[in-house]
């Protein structure tokens, strides 16, 4: 623009003319358009980056938590309730008879209800909650600051959306599930990985139970 409005008032002067100014503000526009180019890809860089950090973090069927990350998380909760000497609550969740609705179904239903009861978990949780696909058709959750009562309640509650779910795609299947939960307070005799084994051995009392129930240890 002030090459060209100085050629305009200068009629010794054209848009090409090789005068000191009309140098300067064109390599001054050649300097400007590498910065904003520069600047562009740092945006979209950065942008990219951000993204692929959250997927990293997430399930790619079930867009909740994976295992890794959860983990992670759990342990800083971990290192906190053993400083507050607050309990911890774990709830291992586990489709009932799954292996059944793959080979009733078909794998894509059975990823379908992945999905879905994955939503449902994550609907029915609190921000402070955590929740994530621990394997195949088994969920693990967090519950902040909640005693054995409350969280018998809220596994409950979920038990029973998801017994009560309809599936779009095929109306005659009732989904269940079963939950473990292990509650205490962490002390040098209990690991992470001791509350994780303790919800697993509470879930695998309640398939033993019958399924489509809650125990807790
Ligand atoms: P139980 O009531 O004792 O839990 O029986 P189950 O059939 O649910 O348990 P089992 O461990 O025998 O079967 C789990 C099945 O989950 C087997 C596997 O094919 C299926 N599965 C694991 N991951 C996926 C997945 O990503 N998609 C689908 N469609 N199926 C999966
Ligand atoms: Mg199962
Ligand atoms: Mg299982």
């Amino acid at each position: 623009l002030m090459r060209a409005l100085n050629s305009l008032f200068d009629s010794n002067v054209s848009l090409f003319t090789n005068n000191f100014f009309q140098i300067g503000t064109f390599l001054a526009l050649v300097l400007l358009m590498l910065v904003n180019g520069t600047g562009f890809l740092l945006v979209i860089y950065d942008r990219s980056y951000e993204l692929l950090r959250a997927s990293s973090n997430l399930d790619p069927l079930t867009r909740i938590y994976n295992r890794r990350f959860f983990m992670n998380k759990a342990e800083s909760h971990y290192q906190r309730a053993l400083k507050d000497q607050s309990s911890l609550t774990f709830l291992f969740l586990d489709i009932d008879f799954f292996k059944k609705v793959n080979d009733t179904y078909g794998h894509l239903f059975g990823d379908e209800v992945l999905k879905v009861v994955a939503k449902v978990l994550s609907e029915n949780i609190r921000p402070v909650d955590l929740c994530c696909r621990y394997g195949g058709e088994e969920f693990l959750i967090y519950l902040h600051e909640t005693n054995k009562e409350e969280a018998i309640s809220v596994a409950n509650r979920i038990r029973e959306k998801i017994q009560n779910l309809v599936f779009a795609d095929n109306q005659e299947y009732k989904c269940t599930i079963s939950v473990g939960i292990y509650s205490a307070q962490p002390d040098s005799t209990k690991n992470l990985q001791f509350f994780i084994d303790n919800a697993d051995q509470a879930l695998y009392m309640a398939k033993e139970a019958g399924r489509n129930c809650v125990v807790s240890l």
